[in-house]
């Protein structure tokens, strides 16, 4: 198993047929998951086509999470940490942290997939809305939406196959301002393999 270091991005290709495993080391971390085509990262795992594409907004197991151009790019074929998860919220940025009231530069997603993809010579095209996987956004009556700790295990798991040749970032959310991460609001790392 690879290690998402605390507050940090990996990213690794994912040929068709193969699948990532990320997995919630600890259980109250959560992965901001992203998915861009091989052969053009502009085409890209979109949560707002992928929410319409399976009429609900937390993908179930067998759903396939599809792209900015309706095609499938990822499946959920496994998760025993829930189910819970989020495709609602934006990936944390610094202005983020700067509305919660931080002086000074924080670690946040958005700045980890960029350097994740750095590692392998690319640039985002944008900062898609990711899959943040274990993160826990009730929507309540209905309508409103609230920032609960996630209900995931230690090791628990979520695998995703890929529907295409891909490449997958995962973000170890360094937020610690709100309880995203567990109540103890302390970012840590986790694992992901390819399987
Ligand atoms: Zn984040």
């Amino acid at each position: 198993m690879i290690q998402i270091p605390a507050r940090r991005g990996k990213a690794t290709r994912l040929l068709q047929g193969q699948s990532v495993k990320v997995i919630n080391t600890h259980g109250q971390q959560v992965v901001d998951t992203w998915a861009f085509a091989l052969a053009d990262i502009t085409e890209f795992m979109s949560m707002e086509h992928t929410r319409i594409a399976i009429g609900r907004i937390i993908p179930a197991v067998g759903d396939a999470l599809v792209t900015n151009r309706r095609r499938p790019i990822l499946r959920l074929v496994e998760d025993n940490s829930g189910g819970i998860h989020d495709t609602l919220v934006a990936a944390c940025d610094r202005w983020r942290y700067e509305l919660l009231g931080c002086a000074t530069y924080h670690d946040n997603c958005t700045d980890n997939l960029a350097a994740a993809l750095a590692e392998l010579g690319l640039s985002p095209p944008e900062t898609p809305s990711p899959l943040n996987l274990f993160m826990n956004i009730p929507v309540i009556d209905g309508n409103r939406i609230d920032v609960l700790p996630p209900v995931s295990t230690p090791g628990s798991f979520v695998t995703l196959r890929a529907e295409m040749d891909c490449i997958v970032a995962l973000s170890a959310c360094p937020q610690d301002m709100v309880p995203i991460n567990g109540l103890a609001m302390t970012p840590t790392e986790a694992h992901f393999g390819i399987v």
